[in-house]
């Protein structure tokens, strides 16, 4: 009976205000906005009333006690859920086809937290369903982006709410798992629901908005990142913690914050954070998350490429990241035959991010790892970075989706990242590499002491030994990774804070990889420099290069090759070991293939367009939410 009820008002309150947000004064308007929106939270909030009421599970307490408990129920947000899904059902037809699909998903969002806090036993199902759903949302919000360089300034404001409430979400489930307090999973609710309501309820007329270049506003670029990857932090240890519990939380050193003087709880709160966030950001779950999203992004990149070896290497690229990245370390290594063996310590194997060393050495893989050094070496001769910056280390994934790689614009819009500009090594680079080389390589070195008889370091020294990796790799790289729009692209190539990227920089002089054009004349008479304009890097000196030696070599070109199809007169092609073979060895009557690639005519260039310049900010090549 109360069933029924609770049915038939939410969605006979969903049907009348979807009637009235289109008729009647005030169309449009704020109030209207507002006066609906708490017709509709009066209706969920009366309707999960009745029901705890019915079933006899109203709180006692205080009437305040038992509002902010009802609010953080099933009861009040399946029938929130309930109105949003009618709504938006309602609404559908009249939208604009962006809106349908950013519309539909909140409601499945918020019946999914209601699961998780309803149901205890299916709170690791419903978190993983509601994090796949809020991955789903940010690969839109994310293609959404990669698509509309220039956004109507309620949509821009309306997609970061959207990724802001799917943070709240996030913590709220977080905070579920671990306390078992469903209060911010009530706020994160109600949080979506506003953000829903504002476009569901009165959706803004966008033909007379403004618009902006979302790639011209840095701040705007930030707060997108810093919810997107806040959202996926929170969920990834939710799924973390609530599929391995105990394990999971064992492997952090956490320290005392109850009952000791507020200076060391404070600071034990900073170092268990530090370090929590540190190990969740390479942990399994999150790993997968922010994978699946960057992958889909990456898949589009593919599709748009017509060069079949750079749909090669991207496509080996997502799959190294599967394997290396998330499967080995995370997967295989639990398994009880690889656990108990030495395979399990190996570098690569057992440390996220892949190829990154983030562990002691040990002389048990003493071995081990002086042959990943060498491979790597290796291999940067014979392909240069691209290796190991462009295939085997998981950050290459998430700089090369579609979006991402359009933020190369920071590199030479924000100050910082101005500083990092060309081919040369400024002073700050120097520094951070300097920086990042010594402690990384040094505290390495300490607990391998730590291993060899008669050498004992203390607990707290052998953990502040394993620190960096954790704080670089496990942080410090995210907060660089959400900082792009003010710190530039690939931030850990052109700073240099990354000790594997700087490792293989040494054999730079000694690769076989570096780019060439067919003929330098063009270049010479060449104004559009769209191959500098493309890279991520920001290798702006790359023309100047190509005019007067007809190739280019740098230690920070990580072979991305972006370049290559952006200019306009298909002058360039990326050189390697496998081209140095075909040269020493082809028969000089028939040229290799690079060679004898057809030359387009200089002229093209006033009119070509290049697939940079159809992306560059101010462009508007996709849909519009103006219809
Ligand atoms: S510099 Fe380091 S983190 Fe960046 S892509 Fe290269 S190996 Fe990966
Ligand atoms: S865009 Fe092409 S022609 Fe122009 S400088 Fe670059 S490689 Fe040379
Ligand atoms: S110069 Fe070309 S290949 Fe090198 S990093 Fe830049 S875009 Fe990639």
């Amino acid at each position: 009976m109360s069933v029924a009820l609770v049915v038939a008002l939410t969605a006979g309150t969903s049907a009348a205000v979807s009637w009235a947000r289109t008729r009647g004064p005030f169309r449009g308007s704020f109030a209207r906005g507002a006066l609906l929106t708490a017709l509709l939270a009066a209706a969920a909030l009366g309707a999960a009333w009745l029901t705890a009421a019915a079933t006899g599970a109203l709180p006692g307490g205080s009437r305040l006690d038992a509002f902010a408990d009802v609010v953080a129920s099933p009861y009040f947000l399946f029938p929130l859920a309930g109105e949003m899904a009618v709504l938006s059902l309602l609404s559908f037809r009249s939208l604009a086809s962006e809106w349908r699909t950013l519309l539909l998903l909140p409601p499945g969002i918020v019946v999914l937290s209601a699961v998780a806090v309803g149901w205890p036993a299916e709170t690791t199902v419903a978190t993983l369903a509601a994090s796949l759903l809020i991955v789903v949302q940010f690969t839109y919000l994310m293609l959404f982006m990669y698509r509309n360089k220039q956004l109507y300034v309620p949509v821009a404001t309306y997609m970061v709410r959207l990724a802001g409430a799917g943070t709240v979400v996030g913590l709220g489930l977080l905070v579920w798992v671990v306390w078992h307090s469903p209060v911010v999973v009530g706020v994160a609710a109600v949080a979506e629901m506003l953000v829903f309501l504002s476009v569901a309820v009165a959706p803004p007329a966008l033909v007379d908005e403004e618009r902006f270049s979302w790639l011209m506003r840095p701040f705007w670029a930030f707060q997108m990142l810093c919810a997107i990857f806040l959202a996926e932090l929170f969920l990834g240890a939710a799924l973390d913690i609530s599929i391995y519990g105990p394990v999971y939380m064992a492997q952090f050193p956490w320290t005392i914050v109850v009952g000791v003087p507020l200076t060391t709880a404070v600071g034990n709160a900073v170092w268990d954070g530090l370090w929590f966030v540190a190990g969740t950001a390479v942990s399994a779950w999150f790993l997968i998350l922010m994978g699946l999203e960057m992958a889909a992004l990456v898949v589009l990149k593919i599709r748009e490429t017509h060069e079949k070896e750079q749909k090669w290497r991207l496509g080996l690229m997502v799959a190294v990241y599967a394997v290396a990245v998330v499967y080995i370390p995370s997967f295989w290594t639990k398994t009880p035959l690889v656990s108990n063996s030495v395979v399990a310590s190996l570098p690569v194997i057992g440390w996220g991010m892949g190829i990154r060393t983030g562990g002691p050495f040990a002389p048990t893989v003493l071995g081990a790892i002086i042959l990943m050094y060498a491979s790597v070496g290796v291999l940067t001769v014979l392909f240069g970075r691209r290796a190991l910056c462009s295939v085997m280390c998981g950050a290459a994934l998430m700089y090369q989706s579609a979006t991402i790689s359009e933020m190369r614009t920071f590199n030479r819009t924000s100050r910082i990242g101005r500083l990092f500009l060309g081919s040369n090594f400024s002073t700050a680079y120097a520094v951070a590499s300097g920086v990042a080389l010594v402690s990384l390589f040094g505290t390495s070195f300490l607990p391998y002491l730590h291993l060899l008889p008669g050498v004992q370091l203390s607990a707290s020294s052998y953990m502040a030994a394993t620190l960096p990796f954790e704080l670089y790799f496990g942080a410090l790289w995210f907060v660089m990774f959400v900082s792009i729009p003010y710190v530039g692209n690939y931030n850990c190539v052109t700073t240099g804070f990354c000790h594997w990227g700087s490792f293989a920089q040494l054999f730079s002089k000694a690769t076989f990889f570096k780019l060439r054009v067919k003929d330098k004349t063009i270049c010479q008479s060449c104004t559009t420099v769209e191959c500098a304009k493309a890279c991520p890097i920001g290798l702006i000196d790359m023309p100047m290069h190509f005019r007067t030696k007809g190739e280019f070599r740098s230690a920070k070109c990580c072979g991305v090759g972006d370049c290559v199809p952006a200019c306009p007169y298909g002058n360039m092609y990326l050189s390697d070991v496998r081209h140095w073979l075909r040269g020493k060895f082809s028969d000089p009557l028939h040229p290799p293939a690079s060679a004898r690639l057809p030359m387009v005519a200089p002229r093209r260039a006033a009119t070509a367009t290049s697939p940079a310049s159809a992306s560059g900010a101010g462009s508007s090549a996709g849909p519009s939410l103006s219809h």
